[in-house]
This record gives structure tokens, C-alpha cells and sequence, in this order.
């Protein structure tokens, strides 16, 4: 297994390998990998000649409150998880070697410091539309932000497939229309989320570490409010608008589950829908003290 920082060495690897007619599987993540992680890992080893991992957390993707400096960062025991998995190139950038330095500027008499300068790519792809609901509304800079590293991570990597988890439906949708759009010759899998085992159904996630015992015990609302939202479907509920509220109550009856958002949605286009045909997305995103939680789950109609 090669370990590459560097762009230039992976667009080589990956020309070379595209030479010799090797089909390059690529799973990006931002490290401290879980079976969720994993899974995807799996599936890419299997289909493609060469896998490659990207590992880099990306500052573009966080708004200044949120946890960059605190994202988990275990990069020895990921290269160890990488390599049982027959992971044949991990590509982990420096910050630098992503983001170029920019000179810093003066702001209204304060210098900007280095992460917030860097964190400002001076050219940046923008999927609209989609992106202004669900997560959109919380994180305004965030899909903005991992549209522009996938670009920049595609066109180091130059994959044949590249590897994406529904644990982030929004974001997998997003990137999906990304590459239709700007006809990116890459085809792309969407894989199913992999929760932890038990009733609680909590979805592996790199931020459920940051969660006490007690709050991991009230995270097992999301699963269990979208068990029942799913059997509420199966049993005739076609309301999108009576559905959601269900929803928003039975989350908001917990007191230390603080509500972003719970939504039935269109598939595709990620609006609201008021009455619900054969599919629907249901969506959640709470905060659960300082940590945020995204779960979903498509409902589709039996036969
Ligand atoms: P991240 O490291 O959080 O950026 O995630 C990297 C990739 O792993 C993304 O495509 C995620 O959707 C996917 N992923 C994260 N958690 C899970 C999970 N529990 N099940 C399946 N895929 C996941």
C-alpha cells in the first residue's frame, strides 16, 4: 500500500494506472473510518482493479463554529484499517497542498488567520437548487465546500467509480447531479448506511465518538422515529405535511434533543412533498449537545 500527500504523484499513479486499463475504484472520506467507511472500502475492492482512499478533512466543508480542529484525526489506525482491506493507494493531502497558502488580509483592522484564509478557495463549485434545503439551511458553506474538494480530489484520483455512503443522502445526491452536470466522466455508487447493531440503530458516523453514554442513548430517537415514520407509510399515511410533524413531535419530546429538521421529501429533488406516491426521503438532523446527527431513510412502496 502507497501512502501519497502529494497531487501531482496521484494524478501519476493514477495515469499510469489508466495506461495499463485498470479500473480505479476511489472511496474519499475524512478518516477515523468505521465499518460505514468500511463498507464502502469493501464494495470498491471488489469492483475495481485499483482502490484508492482519500483521508482529508476538509476546512472548506466547516462554518467557524463547527468542529474542524476538534474533526477525530487517527490516521495510524486508518492506514492499519486500509491495509487489511486491500486498499492499494491512500491519498492523504496536506491542508497546503490542497489549499495553497493566500496571503493573509487585513479585515476592518484584523488579520485573518491562516485557517480562516485558507478555508477561501478562490475557485469554487456551486451545485444549486438542492442544495439550499435540509443540511443547506444549517450549513450554508458546507455543500459549497465538499463539491469543491470532490472536484479537486476527482481530478487527482481520476476515477473510473467513486464510492459514496446514503448516510449522507443530501450530499450523495448532490455530488451525483454535480458530475451529470459538469459531464464528469465517473460513475457513481451509492451504498446503504450501516448502523450499529441493536434495536437503537444508531448510523456509524466519526462524530458519534464526540457523544456521552447518555447522550448516545438519546440518539436512538432518529433510528426509532424513522422505524415508525416508515411503518406509519406502510400502513396508508400519505400526508407528507401530517407525517413530518409526527416526526418533529416525536423528536421534540425529547428535552435534550435539540430539532434541526425533519422532513418528507421528494427523492430527487429534495422538496418537501405534500402528498406522498411511491417514494419519499425521510430526513433528520438534530444536535444532541455539541454534536450534530444526520440520519434518513426511502420509503418506497411495496411491489
Ligand atoms: P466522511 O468521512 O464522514 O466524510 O464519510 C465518507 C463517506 O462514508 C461518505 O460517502 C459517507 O456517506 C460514508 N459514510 C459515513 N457513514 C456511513 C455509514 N454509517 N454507512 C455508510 N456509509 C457511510
Amino acid at each position: 500500500m502507497e501512502i501519497i500527500s502529494k497531487i501531482k504523484t496521484m494524478q501519476e499513479i493514477a495515469d499510469s494506472l489508466r495506461r495499463e486499463n485498470k479500473k480505479i475504484g476511489f472511496v474519499p472520506t475524512m478518516g477515523a473510518l468505521h465499518q460505514g467507511h468500511l463498507s464502502l472500502i469493501k464494495a470498491a475492492r471488489e469492483q475495481n482493479d485499483a482502490l484508492v482512499v482519500s483521508i482529508f478533512v476538509n476546512p472548506l466543508q466547516f462554518s467557524p463554529e463547527e468542529d474542524y480542529e476538534s474533526y477525530p484525526q487517527v490516521m495510524e489506525k486508518d492506514t492499519e484499517l486500509c491495509e487489511q482491506m486491500g486498499v492499494d493507494v491512500i491519498f492523504c493531502p496536506e491542508m497546503a497542498e490542497m489549499y495553497p497558502p493566500l496571503p493573509l488580509r487585513e479585515r476592518d483592522g484584523v488579520r485573518e488567520t491562516t485557517v480562516e484564509r485558507q478555508s477561501m478557495c478562490l475557485t469554487t463549485v456551486h451545485v444549486s437548487e438542492i442544495t439550499s434545503g435540509l443540511c443547506g439551511l444549517f450549513r450554508p458553506c458546507f455543500f459549497q465546500g465538499v463539491t469543491t474538494v470532490v472536484t479537486k480530489l476527482f481530478h487527482a484520483v481520476k476515477p473510473h467509480t467513486a464510492y459514496f455512503g446514503q448516510k449522507d443522502y443530501q450530499q450523495a445526491v448532490v455530488i451525483k447531479k454535480m458530475i451529470s452536470d459538469l459531464n464528469m466522466d465517473i460513475e457513481m455508487q451509492i451504498l446503504p448506511i450501516i448502523r450499529e447493531k441493536g434495536e437503537k440503530g444508531l448510523a456509524l458516523s466519526s462524530r458519534n465518538a464526540y457523544l456521552n453514554p447518555e447522550e448516545r442513548i438519546q440518539a436512538g430517537i432518529l433510528f426509532e422515529t424513522l422505524r415508525i415514520a416508515k411503518l406509519m407509510l406502510d400502513n396508508g399515511e400519505r400526508d407528507g405535511v401530517r407525517l413530518s410533524s409526527w416526526m418533529k413531535e416525536n423528536i421534540e419530546a425529547n428535552p435534550l434533543v435539540l430539532l434541526e429538521y425533519a422532513e418528507v421529501c421528494d427523492t430527487e429533488i429534495l422538496k418537501p412533498l405534500f402528498q406522498i406516491e411511491t417514494r419519499a426521503l425521510l430526513a433528520l438532523a438534530v444536535r444532541i449537545g455539541k454534536t450534530r446527527l444526520i440520519d434518513n431513510m426511502i420509503w418506497e412502496q411495496a411491489g
